[in-house]
């Protein structure tokens, strides 16, 4: 591991935070915290954390794993030795009014200036408020995504009570329209969920013809964008469709995004924004337990949570501050080497004859009955899907499988993800296939390493 910057970041920090306080009469701590005892039971800690993948490590390509940003770390940190909690003013008026400062730059970067919003513990929770909403306005009505939505959708649908239907995608995991009009003609749709970022492939669904359709139909227009959302910063090096949807977003009814995916942020902070501010008059509650102390509101008054960390909207404040969510600037930067790694990927998978990209026929292999799409499909983030060449799928997911193991071994950790054969010009079935997501800035000049071990560990199961 690197040198941690952390603590010798946080000297100085300390010193102030507790000089802030410095008027207080002095008191001690019950029990007084053993040195000795705590550092034993740490390092017993240390030692069972050594058993994780090396998630910050430039080898580690997999799932949707990205370091915090050491500024996130340090002013979590220091919001600990406080342990706000935003429910209300009483409980973190200054993490609260971080929150609010937060959230406003991040619906700036959409292009919002009056809205609603505020963080969640998630984006799972952050959706499930925006979905809440659309029952709330239109009780009864349906919701619809693409079948490569986040699987929370459905789940959360049900749990809300609320009809849930999925629509097919294309093979580069973008939302069929005209699937989804087949659904709004049935007249009960209340709410579109469209993804800027799918998960499994970062599908970007073609969100200006969605709101076109939301507004023929008289639906909401929700847009899931937990992982994809802060690439609008780098929208001129997406391709055009991307483009165009990230265009669009400003129209969409609510987004969801995810500080803790691609905002380097610590796990327990996602974000969810209103167009319409009114919408607020659906949270109202009457709690005898929360006790206002102030007339001006409080986040807790806006949210379905309760209890929320405040440390997550500080170390999102210091964060924000340090990296501002500009295009060109160098929080953006990061995203766009990540993406730079992921077209370095694509090309090279391309050019092998062991695999197929996305959206790749294999003509001339005996697997190859559609050999429409000879060209893969460019990433539209920085996730690449590709399979492994065999004479059937159950043989290309074999050889996916053994070769993420092979990869493993060599130090290299991807992911496995399952698609329609069909996606990659196989006949019928699901096809397990290797998934990369190179989500940090390292990765681009690290693509050399990643390739060698890949390579290596594909000729292991494959064969030259
Ligand atoms: C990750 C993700 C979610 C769920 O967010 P959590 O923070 O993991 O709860 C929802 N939608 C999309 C598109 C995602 O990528």
């Amino acid at each position: 591991m690197p040198h941690d910057p952390v603590p010798e970041m946080l000297k100085r920090a300390t010193e102030a935070l507790e000089a802030e306080f410095g008027a207080l009469p002095a008191y001690r701590t019950d029990p007084d915290p053993g040195i000795e005892a705590a550092e034993r039971v740490l390092e017993e800690t240390a030692r069972r954390l050594g058993d994780n993948y090396p998630y910050f490590h430039p080898l580690y390509a997999g799932q949707m794993l990205k370091p915090p940003h050491p500024v996130a770390r340090a002013a979590y940190a220091l919001a600990m030795k406080i342990n706000p909690n935003n429910h209300a003013l009483d409980g973190g008026r200054a993490s609260s009014a971080m929150e609010v400062e937060a959230v406003r730059e991040i619906a700036g970067m959409f292009g919002w200036k009056e809205f609603l919003g505020h963080l969640t513990s998630s984006g799972t929770f952050a959706n499930l408020e925006a979905l809440w909403m659309a029952g709330q306005l239109a009780p009864g009505r349906r919701i619809v995504g693409s079948e490569q939505a986040h699987y929370t959708h459905q789940r959360i649908s049900g749990v809300l009570k609320l009809d849930y239907a999925s629509v097919a995608a294309d093979p580069r995991g973008r939302m069929d329209v005209e699937a989804l009009e087949g659904e709004l003609r049935k007249g009960d749709v209340g709410m579109i969920v469209a993804t800027l970022g799918t998960t499994a492939l970062g599908g970007v669904d073609p969100l200006e013809e969605i709101l076109t359709l939301a507004k023929k139909y008289g639906c909401r227009a929700h847009v899931d964008a937990a992982y994809g959302g802060y690439f609008g910063l780098i929208a001129d090096e997406l391709e055009e469709p991307a483009r165009r949807a990230f265009a669009a977003i400003d129209q969409a009814d609510s987004i969801v995004i995810d500080p803790h995916k691609h905002g380097l942020q610590p796990y327990g902070c996602g974000c969810v924004l209103f167009r319409d501010a009114a919408v607020g008059r659906f949270y109202k509650h009457d709690s005898p337990y929360t006790y206002f102390t102030s007339k001006e509101l409080h986040l807790g008054e806006i949210s379905l949570e309760c209890s929320r960390a405040g440390a997550a909207a500080v170390a999102l404040w210091a964060t924000q501050r340090l990296l501002p969510l500009v295009r060109g600037g160098e929080f953006a930067q990061g995203l766009s080497k990540g993406r730079r790694a992921a077209l370095e990927l694509h090309r090279r998978i391309k050019l092998d004859g062991r695999f197929v990209g996305l959206g790749g026929g294999a003509p001339g292999s005996p697997s190859a009955r559609n050999p429409g799409h000879p060209h893969p499909h460019l990433p539209e983030h920085d996730i690449v899907v590709w399979a492994l060449r065999g004479n059937t799928h159950e043989e290309a997911s074999e050889r996916a499988k053994r070769a993420f193991d092979a990869c493993a071994a060599r130090g290299l950790h991807l992911a496995l993800v399952q698609l329609p054969g069909s996606w990659f010009g196989m006949d019928g079935g699901v096809v397990t296939c290797l998934r990369s997501v190179l989500m940090k800035p390292e990765h681009e000049a690290w693509m050399g390493a990643i390739w060698e071990r890949l390579s290596a560990a594909c000729e292991e199961v494959c064969g030259a």
